[in-house]
């Protein structure tokens, strides 16, 4: 019996995961289990810390009983998490003082609008590289110890821990307070370039810093769990896109991959420097490994495969998301229709909280092939316009897109990605891109590979999609959909 296999623990917004990968990178068995999404008022959203817990441990221990792989199996465990979402917890006990409050939830916006007043923003984003945004942790957990009695005295004691939800996990495996940089630098607290929790931040936040994690390399032995009948190291811990962007191994400066779930989200390797958007694009740490820190350049779309499920559900167009590609596949275009999905405002690059979702370009012969044609477009359309933001914003063309998430298994939709851009799409065969970049990192702490280069040699492709447009093709589209979004604007686009 060696070292046979590497855990992944894969903490997402709905579910909790845990798959089993070999050395080939190939998924023995995953499990998976829901847990409840609470909404305590319009605009927010908790989960309960224990059930995220409980489902993840649940799920990892069924899956060693069901293969029947004992620990002495496993060579490490790699932990990715959805992030931002925001727990405390007594340090004593490891009981949660309060629900986690999740990266969706909108309560923090009126400090953050506070604090943008106040003229915090430019510090903000130089600081950590991220918007004065409620998405982010550091006013949740502001929000904690304003509303949850006793809990400021208590945190200045240094009786609380604030963590992640890879840190709240980490606690529960092994009792260590810890968290990586990758996590670290979307708390709004993190200084990226100094590779520390930043004063002013906390000053200005008016967090104690006794409540927070020790950060370090994503890459590490964090602690050893005895949790599962014998010893297994936790080996790594990363967000959710980061880690997807090291299961793409993309792992040279400006490669890049688009997810594409109920939104889309793209994250650039930059490098060992930290890139400042000028349009709306947001700057991460993207891991740290062997001695070195990387930086991710993001862009998030609110609404893509979501405006799948919204044919489906409120206009009963399809019965199923995966229909849509032989139901657009019944027209050569979209017949110069346009539907701009800006349900809940325009995201990166335009950030337009006010601008609101239209359909432009009916005419009497519109059919419903064509409007689902035009929704799947509108996928694309906006991954283009991030796309360009951050071409312009590093100084360097994408060469080729990767991919992966739900809507990527879409090949007429991938395949207008390729035209639009103008550069190859590709897709590779592990669809669990996210859990397989956990598994790298952890791996390549423990030595199971050897390094980034073997690993390389292990992503495989499934298939490659070759832009087909002209150019004159290519502009024509792309005037349609600029014209459209401008059309969305609150500002009527001027
Ligand atoms: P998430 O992780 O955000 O829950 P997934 O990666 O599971 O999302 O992808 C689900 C999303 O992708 C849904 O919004 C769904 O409408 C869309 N989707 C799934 N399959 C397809 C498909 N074949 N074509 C277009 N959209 C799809």
């Amino acid at each position: 019996m060696g070292n046979d296999f590497i855990l992944a623990l894969d903490q997402g917004t709905t579910s909790s995961r845990s798959i089993l990968f070999d050395r080939s990178g190939a998924i023995l068995g995953a499990e998976q289990e829901e847990f409840r999404q609470i909404y305590p008022a319009p605009g927010w959203v908790e989960h309960d810390p224990l059930e995220i817990w409980n489902t993840q441990v649940a799920t990892a221990r069924r899956l060693l009983d069901r293969l029947r792989i004992a620990p002495a199996e496993i060579a490490a465990i790699g932990i990715t998490n959805q992030r931002e979402t925001s727990i405390v917890w007594d340090r004593k006990t490891g009981q949660p003082l309060h629900n986690a409050i999740v990266w969706q939830c909108r309560r923090t916006t009126p400090f953050c609008e506070q604090l943008k007043a106040s003229g915090l923003e430019v510090e903000v984003q130089r600081r950590t590289g991220l918007v004065l945004d409620a998405y982010f942790s550091g006013t949740k957990v502001r929000w904690f110890l304003d509303n949850v009695p006793g809990l400021r005295a208590r945190a200045e004691r240094g009786e609380v821990c604030f963590g992640t939800v890879d840190t709240w996990l980490l606690y529960q495996l092994t009792g260590r307070h810890a968290t990586d940089y990758s996590n670290a630098s979307r708390t709004l607290l993190y200084n990226i370039h100094e590779l520390r929790w930043d004063d002013v931040l906390l000053d200005a936040l008016g967090i104690p810093p006794l409540v927070l994690p020790e950060v370090g390399p994503t890459a590490q032995i964090f602690g050893v769990t005895a949790l599962f009948g014998g010893d297994i190291p936790v080996a790594a811990m990363v967000g959710d896109q980061q880690a997807a962007l090291f299961g793409q191994t993309a792992f040279q400066p400006w490669q890049s991959k688009n997810t594409y779930g109920t939104g889309c989200f793209m994250v650039m390797n930059t490098g060992h420097a930290p890139i400042h958007s000028k349009s709306g694009l947001i700057t991460s740490l993207g891991w740290g490994l062997g001695g070195s820190v990387e930086y991710v350049l993001e862009g998030s779309i609110f609404v893509a495969g979501a405006v799948i499920q919204w044919l489906r559900d409120e206009l009963g167009l399809l019965r199923s998301a995966a229909e849509s590609e032989a139901v657009a596949a019944q027209v050569a275009d979209s017949g110069g229709v346009y539907i701009v999905p800006a349900f809940v405002g325009l995201g990166a690059p335009h950030w337009d909280m006010r601008a609101r979702g239209l359909i432009t370009g009916l005419t009497r012969g519109t059919s419903r092939a064509h409007l689902v044609r035009a929704a799947l477009e509108s996928i694309s359309f906006q991954s283009a316009d991030v796309a360009h933001t951050m071409e312009s914003d590093s100084g360097q063309p994408l060469a080729v897109l990767r991919v992966d998430g739900g809507a990527a298994a879409n090949n007429l939709l991938m395949q207008h990605q390729a035209d639009v851009l103008g550069i190859p799409v590709e897709r590779g065969v592990t669809v669990e891109t996210t859990a397989l970049g956990a598994a790298f990192l952890a791996g390549l702490c423990v030595g199971f590979w050897k390094d980034k280069a073997e690993i390389s040699n292990l992503w495989r492709r499934d298939r490659l999609f070759e832009p087909a447009w002209t150019a004159d093709q290519r502009a024509v589209a792309w005037a349609g959909w600029q014209e459209a979004v401008r059309r969305t604007r609150s500002d009527g686009g001027f």
